[in-house]
């Protein structure tokens, strides 16, 4: 099966998700009409333990009457992006790189996700304009591909776009940020080995993961081809109240990356997105946990805890 026909199993309808897990739909706690779908992939929902609401991969993507009240210092843009757009798909926050969206497409919808309301250009299905910017930016010398997931366009429209960005002479590097091969680790096909081989621009890769129970051997072989090739793979994390938020669940998670080779980067503070109060992990906390990390982990295991504040000129490290 392709990974686009894996994709087409996603759980998208409430009702169905609520069978396969045998929890009520009925329940007070669930919003059955939520303004940003549910997309959940059947290999995550596979990992979910059935017939219990707190399970600590549902309620990453599990839509909840919470996500409607309005707390202060939540808001739509929190990150302000509105605000560094060089074009509909061109934002600029930090000098020397940039970020690429590619697409508003994700392989799952993360209920914290700052980008959920995010007003992307979808008419325009080409990069000129971007392309063009980015020529004349001579001192941007990295891309992170983003979006959305970039992993959502097709091998060949990646192809496209890279063969474009490796025509600038300026550019060195290209960032793919994605958390697709957590949810369809057969999207790492032999297509996409093989653009990634072709490329000459050093590549990054930073994945996406918050908790231990959504990694498996699956996703580890998809990922090691990849690191096969020579290309880094970093990982990203957010902070998540009752999800992630003690130091177990971390250990687990950057102990079972970095016997991956997988070097965990960031762990993010919630960026305060409207209708994701609920996520919220006090700063406190998670300077202590990131403590309580060092205490039990080698140095390079332990990522650095920051937060994006708009306008800033980088991300500010909290630990
Ligand atoms: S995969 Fe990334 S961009 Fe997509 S919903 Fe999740 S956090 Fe947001």
């Amino acid at each position: 099966m392709s990974w686009q026909q894996i994709q087409q199993q996603n759980f998208r309808c409430i009702k169905k998700l609520a069978r396969f897990l045998e929890i009520d739909e009925n329940s007070f706690l669930i919003d059955r009409n939520p303004r940003f779908p549910l997309n959940l992939p059947l290999r995550l929902a596979k990992k979910i333990d059935t017939n219990r609401l707190d399970d600590p991969i549902l309620l990453q993507f599990l839509p909840l009457q919470k996500e409607g009240d309005s707390v202060a210092g939540f808001e739509t843009d929190p990150l302000g992006e509105q605000l560094v757009k060089q074009s509909g798909k061109l934002l600029q926050k930090y000098s020397h790189r940039a970020l690429l969206l590619l697409t508003s497409s994700c392989v799952m919808n993360c209920r914290f996700c700052f980008r959920q309301t995010f007003d992307y250009e979808v008419k325009n299905k080409t990069f000129e304009k971007e392309l063009s910017l980015i020529e004349q930016n001579t001192t941007c010398s990295e891309i992170i591909l983003s979006g959305g997931d970039p992993l959502s366009l097709p091998n060949a429209k990646l192809q496209t776009v890279i063969t474009s960005l490796q025509q600038i002479p300026h550019l060195k590097r290209v960032r793919f940020h994605t958390r697709f091969p957590i949810g369809i680790p057969e999207r790492i096909d032999a297509g996409f080995i093989e653009l990634l081989k072709q490329t000459k621009l050093q590549i990054f890769f930073v994945i996406h993961c918050n908790h231990p129970a959504e990694l498996d051997s699956d996703i580890f072989n998809a990922l090691k081809q990849i690191q096969l090739l020579g290309i880094p793979i970093l990982l990203q994390t957010v902070l998540l109240r009752h999800i992630n938020d003690t130091k177990e669940t971390l250990q687990e998670l950057f102990e079972k990356c970095i016997d991956h080779a997988i070097i965990p980067y960031y762990l993010h503070q919630l960026d305060k997105t409207k209708g994701t109060a609920h996520f919220e992990v006090e700063e406190a906390t998670g300077r202590k946990i990131i403590e309580e990390l060092y205490a039990v982990l080698p140095g390079y295991a332990v990522p650095k805890y920051a937060r994006e504040t708009r306008g800033c000129l980088s991300k500010t490290v909290l630990c």
